[in-house]
């Protein structure tokens, strides 16, 4: 059973609830110019109808404009500069003029400066619950806890150790900076091109780049595919918990509560006992039994009375 989620404040739908701007806004960062497809997916999506949903869009673009501080000099757009006008295009251009190697090379590197670390999403995992009691678990087969574990572990650069950033992080790549010489002569020369001093680039496209060969669709907007995190977890640059998916799958995601565990706790002479595991409905057939595709939450449910009671006494402390 999912929770279900209210969207709207209003009975005409026209006003968000918390909850529903906090989706419309993780939808517009991931795709703030839909199509009509788009656009009509993400009315279902939030429970409304395309014209309403086509109504905050336009919104929300005329207040980020009229919100940009005005510039004194004015900006002259070179020939080069429109071509490539908008940052993402920018960013996929330049990754896709990589080759495979000097990918490799950049994530690599990216990784090591920002000293990534094991990091679990403790949102994603029911608060009336142990954690690492979870992780100690045995099962019937190879899912046990410390499958789980793993599976559920993300890379995080150091600085979101405590606290995660609000959107995905970007790396800033400057000419004349201090890359290794084989990619900071790439991005002098991209730069010259564009006329440009600097430019951003979403930090999971560039896994997603050396890591996935399908990263090329990217590029081609009139597909609406979208790098997304089966983990939901800003910053993450896990290759594993990176997919390229369609936007209304990417999505959806948001919502889904990830892979069902059926438990059986320990006490003090044995460790607890996954019963059974079944992947989210995101999972696809022949991988891994669904689960590599699975959304990195869990939703845990607790066999017999005695562990039931257990569960209870923990959330009333
Ligand atoms: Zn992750
Ligand atoms: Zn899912």
């Amino acid at each position: 059973m999912e929770e279900k989620i209210i969207y709207w404040a209003n009975t005409a739908k026209t006003k968000f609830t918390s909850d529903g701007l906090i989706t419309f806004n993780r939808i517009f960062k991931n795709n703030p110019t839909p199509t009509d497809e788009d656009l009509s997916n993400i009315a279902k999506e939030l429970e409304s109808d395309t014209k309403t949903i086509r109504e905050k869009f336009r919104r929300r673009h005329r207040h980020l404009k009229t919100r940009k501080t005005p510039t004194k000099k004015k900006v002259v757009i070179t020939k080069a500069e429109k071509n490539i006008n908008d940052d993402k295009q920018r960013s996929t251009t330049f990754l896709k003029n990589l080759n495979n190697r000097e990918a490799k090379l950049f994530m690599n590197y990216m990784i090591n400066e920002d000293k990534c670390i094991d990091y679990i999403n403790n949102h994603h995992v029911p608060k009336s619950i142990n954690i690492n009691d979870i992780w100690k678990m045995t099962s019937d087969d190879h899912r046990n806890g410390e499958y789980f574990s793993k599976w559920m572990r993300c890379l995080l650069p150091k600085e979101y150790e405590t606290s995660l950033p609000p959107h995905n992080p970007r790396l800033s790549l400057n000419k004349n900076g201090t890359m290794p010489s084989k990619l900071q002569d790439k991005i002098n020369s991209f730069c010259r091109k564009q006329t440009i001093a600097h430019f951003n680039i979403l930090k999971h496209h560039i896994v997603l780049r050396a890591t996935d060969p399908s990263f090329t669709n990217l590029t081609n907007r009139k597909n609406a595919k979208t790098g997304s995190h089966l983990c939901d977890t800003n910053g993450c640059v896990l290759s594993e918990h990176l997919v390229i998916e369609n936007f209304d799958i990417n999505l959806s995601r948001t919502r889904c509560q990830g892979v069902t565990l059926l438990v059986r706790l320990g006490n003090e002479t044995s460790v607890g006992r996954i019963i059974q595991a079944a992947a989210c409905r995101h999972g696809i057939i022949n991988d891994d039994g669904g689960f590599k595709n699975s959304c990195r939450k869990l939703k845990i449910y607790v066999q017999d009375e005695t562990s039931i009671n257990y569960c209870k006494s923990l959330l009333k402390k």
